[in-house]
């Protein structure tokens, strides 16, 4: 399996980090020792000094797929989940500035933790949804999916242009507003609206 990651996908996060709103999705892969679940620790990387969390709704794909049209996208998922996109925020500033690929800052292990899946049914409109990520006991992420600039079907029409999809493939569909950095000793808890979807501590 291969998890995609679309980049600048709210417009207010876009903004925050001084890039410009993309006209199509951006994305970029992380492998599948990226991933991270069932609230396991996450341990804090000796290469970085600034590891951020993205929290982002995230899509399981459910069958092969390629060139798929936005009108049918909707028959490629059913369940969705909550996971942070952690980024090496220090690294990505570097190979930013040089024009270099980001997969030192996104792609390590463990920067994909993933909770629970829950079928689309239970949750109502996708496009409507409230997700948020409290560390400690603040909340510092917030954000609806009304916001998206490209929506699930749309990154999926997107994406599969390029990329085809396969059973277990998992798209994180970008973060709002309010990224920043965690340290060792942080808990961090998602939600979509009231549900908790996952809560793992930085060790
Ligand atoms: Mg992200």
């Amino acid at each position: 399996m291969k998890i995609i990651c679309i980049g600048r996908n709210y417009i207010n996060h876009a903004k925050e980090l001084n890039n410009p709103v993309p006209e199509k999705p951006v994305f970029f892969l992380k492998p599948e020792t990226a991933l991270l679940r069932k609230n396991h620790a996450f341990f804090y990387p000796q290469f970085s000094n600034e590891i951020h969390h993205e929290v982002e709704l995230v899509v399981r794909i459910n069958k092969i797929g390629l060139h798929i049209q936005e009108k049918y996208a909707h028959k490629y998922y059913e369940e969705i989940g909550l996971g942070i996109d952690f980024t090496a925020r220090d690294l990505q500033a570097e190979q930013k500035k040089k024009g270099l690929p980001w997969e030192i800052a996104k792609a390590f292990d463990n920067s994909a933790p993933i909770g629970d899946f829950i079928h689309k049914d239970d949750l109502g409109d996708l496009k409507n949804l409230q997700i948020s990520l409290k560390k400690n006991e603040e909340i510092v992420q917030n954000g609806n999916t009304k916001d998206m600039i490209f929506s699930i079907d749309r990154i999926i029409a997107y994406v599969s242009q390029f990329v085809s999809f396969k059973m277990g493939d998992l798209i994180f569909t970008g973060t709002p507003a309010g990224v920043g950095p965690v340290q060792i000793g942080d808990q961090l808890t998602g939600f979509i609206g009231d549900r908790e979807m996952f809560s793992f501590s930085i060790k």
